[in-house]
């Protein structure tokens, strides 16, 4: 689904040394990686090249198959919705209900919310939001949000979803709650990466579910200490 092979990523000047390098990585067909490593290392920066939302600076990335250095603007769009991404900071738009937020790509892709509103119930259902639907974000706790920012990632049926810190600011009943989401999506068969430093969750999902988890520190990719 993805492939990188020796990729280096950098935002600086050419001549600088890159912030990530060497990253060769198959996220494959329903596997499910954990992404971890200190604050700044670079977990955000891998997703977003792991969505096509950065281009290597070097080395190759396939998304679906496809190589994106070749892959025209519209490429990437339609790879986009083909992934979701839970993004760590959700932005809503906060004069929007929940349901319209969580619809936003729906439209943005062209499709008519009412078409899809039995979808949509469902879905807001499935991550415990039924009763929040017409609320407003600010009105959201924490959890909440994250279930929203979830529900917004899963409104296009992704084969793969990304996840970046999805429990950084709840509870740990909380992170529960959304890693039974996640492991329950790859049940479904899903591709799944979340990027976090916690620790406890990381063992708390190894105790259920077949994970693999990377370790990104010095700006490479290494697997992970079998401590965890
Ligand atoms: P992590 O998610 O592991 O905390 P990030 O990928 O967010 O790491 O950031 C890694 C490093 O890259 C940080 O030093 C950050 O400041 C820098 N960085 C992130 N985004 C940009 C950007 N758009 N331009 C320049 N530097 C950036
Ligand atoms: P996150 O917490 O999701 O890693 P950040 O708060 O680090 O995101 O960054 C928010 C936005 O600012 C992102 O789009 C990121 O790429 C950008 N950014 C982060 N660090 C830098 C930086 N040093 N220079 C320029 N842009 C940055």
């Amino acid at each position: 689904m993805i492939e990188l092979e020796n990729v280096a990523y950098g935002y600086g000047a050419k001549g600088d040394a890159p912030l990530l390098r060497d990253l060769s990585l198959t996220l494959a067909p329903g596997s499910f990686h954990f992404l971890t490593g200190p604050s700044g290392a670079g977990k955000t920066t891998f997703l977003k090249l792991c969505y096509g939302a950065l281009k290597p600076t070097q080395g190759q990335l396939r998304l679906f198959g496809d190589d994106v250095a070749a892959m025209p603007r519209d490429g990437i769009a339609l790879v986009r919705r083909r992934i979701g991404v839970v993004h760590q900071d959700c932005k809503f738009l906060d004069h929007l209900p929940v349901i319209d937020n969580i619809a936003l790509p729906l439209t943005v892709s062209g499709q008519v919310m009412e078409d899809q509103q039995g979808n949509l119930d469902d879905l807001l259902t499935w991550v415990g939001l039924g009763a929040r639907a017409h609320a407003f974000p600010p009105e959201l706790s924490g959890g909440e949000r994250q279930r929203a920012a979830l529900a917004r990632a899963l409104i296009l049926s992704p084969e793969v979803i990304l996840a970046d810190e999805p429990t950084g600011n709840v509870d740990w009943e909380m992170s529960q709650r959304l890693l039974h989401l996640l492991i329950a999506l790859n049940g479904m068969g899903k591709t799944v990466m979340i990027a976090t430093h916690d620790l406890m969750l990381i063992r708390a999902a190894k105790a259920q579910v077949q994970a693999r988890v990377l370790r990104l520190s010095g700006g490479v990719l290494q697997a992970a200490g079998a401590d965890l």
